[in-house]
C-alpha cells in the first residue's frame, strides 16, 4: 500500500516538473562566428542535463581506471595468501601423517608465498625433524623461539631433540625456557618430571606431581637416597601420606624411623602395616640381619601375629623356621601358605629344601598396573614401561588361612 502510495507521489512530482519545464517561456541563443542557433529553454534545459550526466560517468570511468593497478596488485597478493595458507595446510596434515617430503615441499611452497612467518619456520622445522636432519631442526627450532607467539614450540622441538640426542642438561634447560614461554603446561610438568626422574633428582620430581601413586613411589625413592635420617623421614612420611596402604610406602616409614633411632614408632608402623598390608618389604624391615636365626623366628611369630593365618604370615614363619632349621614348623606353614592360594613358588622352596631337592624358580614379586610387565625387585619406575609409582605387588591380597598361626 505504502510502496504504492510512494509511486504515484513520485510519478506526480516527475510530471509536473516535466510539465515545468515543457511550459518554461522564451529560447536560448547561442552565437558561435558566423553560426547562431536558437533553441526553446525546454530543449537547453534537457541537453544541459544530458552534458553533466555524461560529465559524471566520464569522470566516474577515468577515476577507476587510475584505481585499477592497485586493486590487481591487492587481488594478485590475496590469492598469494590464501595459496600460502592451503600449502601450510597441507604441511600440517603431511605432519600428522608423517610424510616428510610433503611437509617439506609444503614448506618450501608455504615459504615463498608468504616469506619467513613463524608458521612456515615451525612447518620447515618439523619436515626437517621428520627428515631426520639434526642441525637443519635444531636451527629452525632455534629460530622459531625468536617468536613472541609460537617461541614455546620452538623450545619444545629443541627439548625433544635434545632428548634424543642424550643431552640431558641442554633438555632440562629447554624444559624451563618452555615453562617460561607457557606456564602451567600439563606437557612440558609431564617433560621435566621425566627428566628429574631420569637424573635420580626425586625430591625435585616430587615437586612435580600432585598423583598420589606417583607421589608415594618418588617419595620413598627420595627416602632412599636422602642425605640426612631426618630428610629421608620427612620424605618416608610424604610416601605414606600419599598412600597410606601401600607397603612399599610403610616399609620405607620404619626404616627412616629406624634411621632416628625411633625403635618403637618403627616397630608401631611395621605391626600396622602387616595389619593392613602383608608383604616380605616390611618383614625384611621388622627382622634384624644381625639377629641369630632362632631370634629371627620368633620375632617372625610377633609380626604374623598381627594378620594370623594370611598366606604371607605362613610364608614368613615357614622361612625362619627353615632357617631355624625347625623343620616341622617350616613344613606345617609352608604347607598353610599354599593352602592359601600361594602361587609363586616361594612355599613350594621351603618344602624343596626340607627334602633336599633343588628350589624351584620364584615368581617376579612385583607387575605393573600400565603394561603388566612384572618385576623382581620394587622400582619408583616401571622398568618397562617407565611409568612412575605403577609396581604394585604381583600377588595381592589372598584367601585367609584355614590353620591356626603357629
Ligand atoms: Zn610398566
Amino acid at each position: 500500500m505504502w510502496k504504492l502510495l510512494k509511486f504515484c507521489i513520485i510519478a506526480a512530482i516527475i510530471l509536473a516538473l516535466a510539465w515545468w519545464v515543457a511550459a518554461l517561456p522564451g529560447s536560448v541563443t547561442a552565437d558561435a562566428g558566423a553560426y547562431r542557433i536558437i533553441t526553446p529553454a525546454p530543449v537547453a534545459l534537457l541537453l544541459l542535463l544530458a552534458v553533466v550526466g555524461l560529465l559524471i560517468v566520464f569522470l566516474r570511468v577515468l577515476g577507476g581506471l587510475r584505481r585499477a593497478p592497485g586493486q590487481f596488485a591487492g587481488w594478485r597478493s590475496g590469492r598469494r595468501q590464501h595459496a600460502g595458507e592451503l600449502a601450510l595446510q597441507r604441511g600440517l596434515v603431511a605432519v600428522a601423517a608423517g610424510d616428510a617430503a610433503g611437509a617439506r615441499s609444503a614448506a618450501a611452497k608455504a615459504r615463498t608465498l608468504l616469506g619467513e612467518t613463524a608458521f612456515v619456520q615451525w612447518l620447515s622445522a618439523e619436515a626437517a625433524r621428520l627428515s631426520g636432519e639434526g642441525e637443519q631442526t635444531r636451527l629452525a627450532f632455534e629460530k622459531l623461539t625468536q617468536s613472541k607467539e609460537m617461541k614455546f614450540l620452538g623450545h619444545q622441538g629443541l627439548l625433544q631433540e635434545s632428548l634424543k640426542g642424550g643431552r640431558v642438561d641442554e633438555a632440562a634447560r629447554q624444559a624451563e625456557a618452555a615453562e617460561a614461554a607457557y606456564p602451567g603446561s600439563a606437557w612440558t610438568r609431564g617433560q621435566r618430571l621425566a627428566l628429574a626422574v631420569r637424573e635420580q633428582h626425586y625430591a625435585a620430581a616430587l615437586r612435580l606431581t600432585q598423583e598420589p601413586h606417583e607421589r608415594a613411589a618418588l617419595a620413598v625413592a627420595a627416602a632412599q637416597m636422602a642425605e640426612t635420617p631426618k630428610l629421608a623421614l620427612n620424605f618416608a612420611k610424604q610416601a605414606v601420606k600419599a598412600e597410606p596402604a601401600s607397603p612399599v610406602a610403610l616399609a620405607a616409614l620404619a626404616r627412616a624411623l629406624h634411621g632416628m633411632g625411633k625403635e618403637r614408632a618403627a616397630r608401631k608402623t611395621l605391626l600396622h602395616g602387616w595389619k593392613i598390608a602383608p608383604h616380605r618389604l616390611l618383614a625384611a624391615a621388622w627382622l634384624a640381619p644381625d639377629a641369630t636365626p632362632l631370634e629371627r623366628a620368633q620375632a617372625a611369630a610377633q609380626l604374623s601375629a598381627a594378620k594370623p593365618g594370611h598366606m604371607e604370615s605362613e610364608l614368613l614363619l615357614g622361612e625362619t623356621a627353615l632357617a631355624a632349621k625347625l623343620t616341622g614348623e617350616a613344613r606345617r606353614h609352608a604347607g598353610a601358605a599354599l593352602k592359601a592360594g600361594n602361587t609363586d613358588g616361594r612355599a613350594e622352596a621351603i618344602l624343596a629344601a626340607l627334602e633336599g631337592k633343588p628350589a624351584p624358580a620364584i615368581a617376579p614379586g612385583w607387575r605393573c598396573t600400565a603394561c603388566r610387565a612384572q618385576a623382581a625387585e620394587w622400582a619408583c619406575a616401571c622398568p618397562s614401561c617407565g611409568k612412575l609409582g605403577t609396581l604394585i605387588p604381583a600377588h595381592p591380597d589372598s584367601a585367609l588361612m584355614t590353620t591356626e598361626n603357629g
